[in-house]
């Protein structure tokens, strides 16, 4: 039997509509009727609308009536994570702060979806500002695990994950820092790219990290964030970050790049902390490589022990600066209880911003200010220096590295109220940003109690063609993603 339409791919549902078998609007309306009918346990979306999504939707159906070219995201309803700007939608970063912040603009990822017909539905639900793991710091509540709703979906993209897994969409967006794309990729059972830093314009992005950010797609399968992906990428002149890079047809690439490859296990991933269960599972996926031809090699990123300091020093740098935007006078909550202006500032952050955010605020402003720069943000710097180096070192021997995304399975809402705990979940993905890295998370297989896990895969640098056929030759293997959790 085939699946719900929700639960189908986006190469499925586009076949589909190219033939005419289905519309944008019939596509839609299941979409937002699973969206209602599981929402209540999931709450993945801090807002949708449903009339703009319709609309959208009739607007593919004609084009495609008219006979204009139509690619393969024609009518395809996309959720994107609630950090990412949508033109006269709320944009509210999870935060208290921007509660009733409405986007004037569209981010450019916003802009290249809507050009290649997708239909933009929904804002998903974050960690506020993007700092965390779990989903668990948003102002508006959690989102629920769909495979087992009193868990986290991971985080700081965890609506996205989440809706993805639940139906609620057919793809979604997500920004990743230091795992926030990966890291709830593995937790729900989907695919998760952080592409290359400089692949996708960040205009219209809510900054948190500006050295580490990337916007990425959530999908069901590998071939789809080829689609996505090849959509989203290009240098934009709005981000002077952004890369001149040549975009290949990722699609087109699947095809023809075959391997075999040489892959690389760092032994700095699989030490002490990592879950056995999900040791086993990526073992195994070692396994399945090395019975395709693939040369299997030990390979060491000595440094990774720093990944984890060097980070959280220079993410909260740059968020700290980021976030000093957020003054109550320009946009954003403002209080009213201030006696003067200096009292409007400090009550207008004091009110609108969440304990996480807070803590990262006054770790950044420490870790910049002057006697202390030079020991932390500087050293910071240089030691990131040498993440980088470790990596591009062991990509003179393998095309690819392959570890676990995660240490652990989703854990429960409310687990991990020590912030460290917390912070201890990047440990495998935290570095892949500090190098400017792809990496991808995509499904192998499932722990006993039934929790999605994550293999994550990384490349190098703007070879996402590569990354993507490595992680589809695993996928065309095993048949995770046929699996769906039972909401
Ligand atoms: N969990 C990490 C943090 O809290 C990563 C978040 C992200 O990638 N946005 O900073």
């Amino acid at each position: 039997m085939p699946a719900e339409l929700f639960h189908q791919s986006i190469a499925d549902l586009s076949a589909q509509l190219s033939a005419g078998s289905l519309s944008a609007v019939e596509l839609t309306k299941a979409v937002l009727a699973r969206t209602r009918a599981v929402e209540p346990s999931v709450h993945a979306f801090n807002s949708c609308d449903e009339a703009d999504a319709l609309a959208q939707a009739a607007a593919s159906d004609a084009r495609r009536a008219a006979g204009q070219a139509a690619g393969p995201l024609e009518g395809i309803p996309i959720g994107l994570k609630d950090v990412i700007a949508v033109k006269d939608q709320p944009l509210t970063a999870s935060s208290k702060m921007l509660a009733n912040f409405v986007s004037p603009y569209d981010a450019t990822v916003t802009t290249k979806l809507r050009r290649a017909g997708a239909v933009i539905w929904g804002r998903l639900n974050c960690d506020e500002f993007a700092m965390g793991s779990s989903t668990e710091n948003s102002a508006f509540g959690p989102t629920c695990n769909p495979w087992d709703v009193t868990r986290v979906p991971g985080g700081s993209s965890g609506g996205s994950s989440a809706a993805l897994a639940a139906g609620e969409a057919i793809a979604t967006l997500g920004s990743d820092t230091g795992g926030s794309i990966r890291q709830p990729a593995a937790f729900c059972g989907v695919v998760g790219i952080k592409p290359s830093y400089g692949l996708i314009s960040r205009y219209g992005l809510i900054a948190y990290a500006s050295s580490l950010d990337q916007i990425g797609p959530f999908t069901r399968t590998v071939e789809d964030a080829a689609i996505v992906l090849g959509a989203i990428a290009g240098h934009d002149e709005r981000d002077s970050t952004s890369f001149k890079a040549e975009i290949p047809d990722y699609r087109a690439e699947l095809g023809r790049r075959r391997g075999p490859w040489r892959l690389g296990i760092p032994k700095e991933y699989f030490g002490e902390g990592l879950d056995p269960e999900i040791g086993a599972a990526v073992e195994k996926a070692i396994a399945f490589y090395k019975a395709q031809g693939c040369e299997i090699r030990e390979v060491s990123l000595p440094h990774t022990q720093y990944c984890l300091d060097t980070y959280y020093i220079i993410a909260t740098a740059e968020a700290s600066s980021n976030l000093a935007r957020y003054d109550g006078i320009r946009y954003g909550h403002r209080s009213k209880n201030a006696k003067d202006i200096v009292d409007l500032y400090f009550q207008s952050r004091a009110e609108g911003f969440g304990a996480e955010v807070k803590r990262r605020i006054i770790l950044g402003t420490y870790v910049l200010s002057s006697g202390y720069y030079d020991a932390y943000y500087l050293r910071a710097q240089k030691v990131r220096t040498l993440i980088r180096r470790d990596f591009l070192n062991a990509y003179r021997e393998v095309d690819a590295l392959i570890t676990p995304t995660s240490p652990i399975p989703a854990f429960k809402i409310g687990e991990k109220s020590d912030p460290l705990a917390m912070y201890l979940c990047d440990i495998y993905t935290i570095g892949v940003n500090l190098a400017g890295l792809p990496g991808i998370s995509v499904p192998c297989g499932f722990t006993a109690s039934g929790l999605p896990i994550g293999l994550q895969l990384i490349g190098q640098p703007f070879q996402e063609a590569n990354l993507l056929s490595i992680a589809r030759a695993y996928e065309r293997a095993h048949d995770w993603n046929s699996k769906h959790p039972k909401l």
